[in-house]
């Protein structure tokens, strides 16, 4: 239970958890094991201190005694200069020996000379032991011992906790005694104590800092990193996608944040790249915007875009238009039957990494390239094919560096499919808005829109335009006596036969009900009447079928040219129409070129 609570813990709470126990640990140790071992050191050293004292004072007897042995001196005399010599030896702060005798009579006492000769076997302490007694007893018994009694400090009337050790010499009879104030060993010890606990406390505002300032730096750059993934997934994209965080330090959370940068990075690209395309203006640019990112940014060797036909049959390659024979990526079948391309036909990625002929129309006779190919799915349909060629890796490295590239490459692709889905409705759109859908032939919109750039072209190469207006003699006949779908027909082929007697250059626009508008591309001046010609011509020796037979027409044309007639085209236009009226009432099926005659005529 609270395991599962201390995994709910921020990161910086675990590292001040662990930082705080570790001090509680230490500081357990220091106060239960350390200070104690210390404190009981401390009193030994202080007990060795006083016996070692005492016995070397207790060796002074020996001296006087071993006159004594030489009958040097008497023993009285010899015992009053020890104790006289006993009575100035002082140590630590103010301590000093005693002498009594095993009758409990005091020899010697330096702080209470008063009791000197006097014997002391009644005394007691004020917790009521008989010091003397006990100082004899512990001697006699064991020759030496440690007694611990209450006894006034040197100057003072106040008895405090005192331990003595006492050792009995035997050839005289006495007990010399010297002992220690325990307030003193205390004293020692509480100094000890606060130096032990003042470490203790340094450790642990240390070992705190630095468990914060390790949690900061852990924490700050991931609440960042949270924050910055937050924003990205609440999609607020564009601003945020340039956010970056600073990188601090080399180890994981470095390598973090790194990572996150070069995240928030290819996002960024990606987002940016999707608006770029978005403001293309053709799907021509946004191929090459694709093929641009996938070799210049991405770094994949090769690559090409096919873009399947609009009927659907065969495909051409989008981007790069024009590729040389050697270079072929794929076996050009796939052009005029785009179902070779297996991509395109079953619409799922063609991956050859793995299994080096999955597709047999991939060019490839030395197996050193590997293809990857990645059908572009629109609307429900495969509208292209996008194909990756890379030579063969030649090691796991260089195979996870390619599935990478080839990885990042799909990200741009999945961007775009929206972006090639619309621009491809919309050019549709478009181009059906251009086009009258009976005859399939541009529209006089596609007339306007054209105009001034046909206009520039040809001004600038210094060539002329030649302008031929068609209208189907006696038409209206034809609905009427072979009824409106027959019409149709007629219109229909009329549109082809037109289209037959011109260049692939010139534009066909149905300009009316029956009337149709040629304008010849890139001529000299007075071709155009010979185009005419053609023109007439070919309507006059075909045979319309209908649903009813076959029908003969006739067609009559107007000429005039761009800018011998008029430096506007439109003026040229009126008039075409004007010549194509002379033509008319001069009987039909003929062609008449534009003179100035006919505008003034024309005008009364
Ligand atoms: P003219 O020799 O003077 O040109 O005589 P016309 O009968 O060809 O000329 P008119 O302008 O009197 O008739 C044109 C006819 O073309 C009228 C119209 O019903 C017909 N028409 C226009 N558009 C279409 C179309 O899309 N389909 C069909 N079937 N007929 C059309
Ligand atoms: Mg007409
Ligand atoms: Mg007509």
């Amino acid at each position: 239970m609270s395991g599962l609570r201390f995994k709910k813990w921020p990161i910086i709470m675990k590292i001040m958890a662990i930082s705080a126990i570790s001090i509680a640990f230490i500081s357990g140790l220091n106060l239960f094991y350390f200070v104690p071992l210390i404190e009981s050191r401390v009193v030994d050293a202080r007990q060795n201190e006083i016996r070692n004292l005492v016995s070397m004072a207790h060796d002074i007897f020996d001296e006087y005694e071993a006159d004594v042995r030489k009958s040097q001196v008497t023993r009285g005399d010899a015992q009053t200069r020890a104790a006289a010599r006993i009575k100035q030896l002082r140590f630590g702060e103010n301590n000093y020996f005693w002498i009594n005798d095993s009758n409990y009579r005091m020899v010697m006492h330096p702080t209470r000379p008063d009791l000197d000769g006097l014997d002391q076997s009644g005394f007691k302490d004020p917790t009521g032991k008989f010091i003397f007694k006990e100082f004899v007893d512990a001697s006699r018994r064991d020759g030496s011992g440690f007694i611990e009694y209450l006894w006034p400090k040197p100057g003072t009337t106040l008895p405090v906790k005192k331990i003595a050790f006492v050792k009995l010499y035997e050839p005289w009879g006495w007990v010399i005694g010297g002992g220690v104030y325990v307030d003193d060993i205390e004293k020692d010890l509480r100094q000890l104590r606060i130096i032990l606990m003042t470490g203790t406390a340094i450790f642990a505002v240390v070992t705190l800092s630095v468990a914060w300032i390790i949690g900061i730096n852990i924490t700050r750059p991931l609440h960042e990193v949270m924050q910055g993934l937050e924003e990205v997934a609440e999609g607020q994209t564009g601003v945020t996608l340039a956010k970056r965080i600073e990188i601090t330090a080399t180890d994981e959370i470095g390598l973090l944040t790194s990572k996150f940068n070069e995240l928030m990075e290819s996002l960024h690209r990606l987002s940016v790249f999707k608006k770029v395309i978005e403001e293309d203006a053709s799907l021509e640019q946004v191929y090459m915007r694709l093929h641009w990112v996938f070799t210049e940014t991405i770094g994949i060797a090769d690559c090409v875009i096919y873009e399947i036909s609009a009927s659907g049959g065969g495909m051409r390659q989008a981007y790069p238009v024009t590729i040389h024979d050697e270079e072929l990526f794929c076996n050009p079948e796939i052009l005029s039957d785009c179902e070779l391309c297996k991509a395109k036909r079953t619409g799922h990625i063609i991956d050859s990494t793995t299994f080096p002929s999955v597709c047999t129309m991939f060019q490839n006779p030395d197996g050193s390239r590997i293809h990857y190919c990645f059908p572009i799915i629109v609307g429900g349909g495969t509208t292209g094919v996008i194909l990756f060629r890379a030579p063969r890796p030649a090691s796991l490295e260089q195979a996870r560096q390619t599935r990478a590239k080839i990885g990042k490459a799909e990200h741009y692709i999945n961007e775009s499919l929206s972006v090639i889905e619309t621009k491809r409705l919309m050019g549709n759109l478009r181009e059906s808005s251009l086009r009258d859908p009976l005859t399939g032939l541009h529209n006089r919109r596609y007339l306007q829109e054209h105009m001034d750039n046909l206009v520039a072209s040809m001004t600038r190469r210094k060539k002329s335009i030649g302008v031929i207006m068609c209208d189907i003699d006696y038409f209206k006949q034809v609905n009427d006596v072979h009824g409106h779908h027959a019409g149709d027909l007629v219109l229909k082929e009329t549109a082809t036969r037109i289209g037959k007697s011109i260049r692939e250059t010139d534009v066909v626009i149905r300009f009316g009900g029956e009337e149709f508008l040629v304008i010849l591309l890139d001529i000299n001046g007075g071709e155009s009447l010979e185009v005419a010609e053609k023109i007439r011509r070919n309507i006059e020796g075909t045979r319309f079928k209908v649903s009813d037979g076959t029908l003969e027409k006739t067609i009559s044309l107007g000429i005039s040219e761009f800018p011998d007639d008029s430096g506007t085209l439109w003026e040229c236009i009126k008039f075409a129409d004007v010549a194509l009226y002379r033509a008319k009432d001069q009987g039909r099926n003929q062609s008449v070129r534009f003179i100035w005659e006919m505008w003034s005529e024309s005008q009364v």
